[in-house]
């Protein structure tokens, strides 16, 4: 029988993955053979013992389970994972897109990405968006270098350069009176044109390479964005039919923000400039009306809910059962691994799950399979994915993930659902499969060669150390000055917003 001490990680014409224990029954199957075939999941029956010839992977004593959908992090941010807490989004965030870039090399940014898909594997995760923050018109390569990383490693990747006109100091209410002149003064930001020109050229060149990394569109923020930077953005996804996302609201400085900017929401604002549409994310969503979540519903978009950077960052609570409640489709990110020091998708279901049951009245909890189907059909819907992947089911992409029944938290299985959104296995993953091709057999990542990847991410890290430091220096500048806006804009009334307080605990 069976090849399977022989799988290698590479295409397989036909692997059957016999005996595993479906997280969710097909048509009353619970213990399957899915047969996968040239990256598709060519069937599901019943499982009737191990035989046959070909590629098989038994995968008895095994949770076959849809690989997870991250819709929102930032692989730029991995050198700063653990060097700070307790500050908020606006006092932290400059720190991570230091206005003098760090001195990266093509291989440094692949070995860094590298580690952002190597955690990212090994927790799970089978597709993952990446807001890279590049130079990208400067430095094309250091994006090229983002894709090559995501490649060697087979996860299923989206990835975009941070796409902003407007300097991040200058994109908060009052900064003028509030923050130095120095960090106001920056040198201008390329032109729409050029920033445009450059994504483009990117974006076509992987959509005629083909295969699991393509293009996402990413303006930074509308706040950080000119109208025509935007307009641009939409235009050119549109063209491509690629999917977009943009930061939305992650605290309540942006809310004020934009009643001060744009006399309305932002989600008024980008509903007004034809922006919400199938296909485009606003990540975060922490500050959302009732009338903005109904927006949302209607066009189609994806709000990405972020709990567990939003914790880290004292963003605030996003209103999730509002917002199913409402019909917006919802995808779960982890955001960067700086704000929140992971990649890994599991401790945001589990907060996800959580945090909605701490609210009463109209806003009470949300189950398990609700947080599980947002982050893998949710995820896969933000992205137009969902006739390709976020299940197991015939005709859609192998993305599968196989967790050990054998080990904790499925001991004893009662609910694998619920064991997994709150149990958190990612040390019980046993394999992951992608487009059907195996990266990760028996805990060992089958595509790169880890060992030496952490040796490199440590030596460039070290390389690096005093630029890092130089970065979170010119950081600390801001950090009173946007201590006084956060101060200033808690004295604003948002009405609706008030009231339910998206900040704080009821
Ligand atoms: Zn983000």
């Amino acid at each position: 029988m069976a090849n399977q001490n022989t799988l290698q990680s590479r295409l397989h014409d036909e692997l059957t993955i016999s005996g595993a224990r479906l997280m969710q029954a097909v048509e009353d199957v619970t213990d399957a053979d899915i047969v996968v075939r040239n990256g598709l999941i060519a069937a599901i029956r019943p499982h009737t013992g191990i035989s046959g010839s070909g590629n098989i992977l038994d995968a008895r004593r095994l949770l076959a389970a849809p690989g997870l959908v991250n819709g929102h992090q930032h692989s730029h941010e991995l050198f700063f994972r653990g060097r700070s807490e307790g500050l908020t989004l606006e006092e932290w965030m400059t720190s991570v897109r230091p206005a003098r870039p760090l001195p990266l090399t093509p291989e440094d940014v692949v070995v860094r990405t590298q580690v952002v898909a190597a955690e990212a594997l090994r927790s799970g995760t089978t597709t993952l968006c990446d807001d890279v923050g590049i130079d990208h018109v400067a430095r094309p390569d250091l994006l090229d270098a983002v894709a090559e990383g995501y490649r060697s490693a087979g996860i299923r990747a989206f990835v975009g350069p941070s796409l902003f006109d407007v300097p991040f100091a200058r994109a908060v209410p009052f900064a003028e009176q509030e923050l130095p002149r120095s960090c106001l003064e920056v040198p201008p930001r390329p032109s729409v044109d050029s920033q445009v020109a450059a994504f483009r050229t990117f974006a076509a060149g992987l959509r005629e390479r083909g295969g699991l990394v393509q293009a996402i569109g990413t303006p930074s923020a509308p706040q950080r964005c000119s109208p025509a930077l935007l307009d641009a953005v939409r235009l050119l996804a549109d063209e491509f039919g690629l999917p977009v996302m943009t930061h939305v609201l992650e605290t309540r400085v942006q809310a004020v923000g934009a009643q001060r900017d744009y006399g309305q929401t932002m989600i008024g604002y980008l509903n007004q400039r034809g922006f919400l549409k199938p296909g485009t994310s606003l990540i975060h969503g922490v500050w959302l009306t009732r009338a903005d979540m109904e927006l949302i519903a209607a066009s189609g978009a994806t709000v990405q809910h972020n709990p567990w950077s939003n914790l880290k960052l004292g963003s605030g609570l996003a209103r999730l059962r509002a917002m199913l409640d409402a019909g917006v489709n919802v995808s779960l990110g982890s955001d960067g691994c700086g704000s929140i020091e992971t990649v890994s998708l599991m401790p945001t279901m589990a907060a996800a799950a959580l945090l909605s049951g701490l609210r009463g009245g109209t806003d009470h909890g949300v189950s398990a399979c609700e947080v599980f189907h947002a982050a893998t059909t949710g995820g896969a819907k933000a992205l137009g994915l969902e006739t390709q992947v976020g299940k197991i089911a015939v005709g859609h992409r192998a993305d599968i993930v196989l967790y050990r029944l054998d080990r904790a938290p499925f001991v004893p299985l009662n609910d694998a659902v619920r064991q997994l959104v709150y149990g958190m296995p990612a040390a019980g993953v046993d394999t992951v499969i992608v487009d059907g091709r195996v990266v990760i057999r028996e805990g060992r990542l089958l595509t790169l060669d880890e060992e030496d990847l952490y040796r490199r991410m440590v030596e460039i890290q070290t390389r690096l150390l005093s630029d890092i430091e130089e970065a979170e220096r010119q950081a600390t500048l801001l950090r009173a000055g946007m201590a006084s806006i956060r101060c200033r804009c808690a004295r604003i009334g948002l009405a609706e917003l008030d009231r339910v307080s998206s900040g704080f605990l009821p």
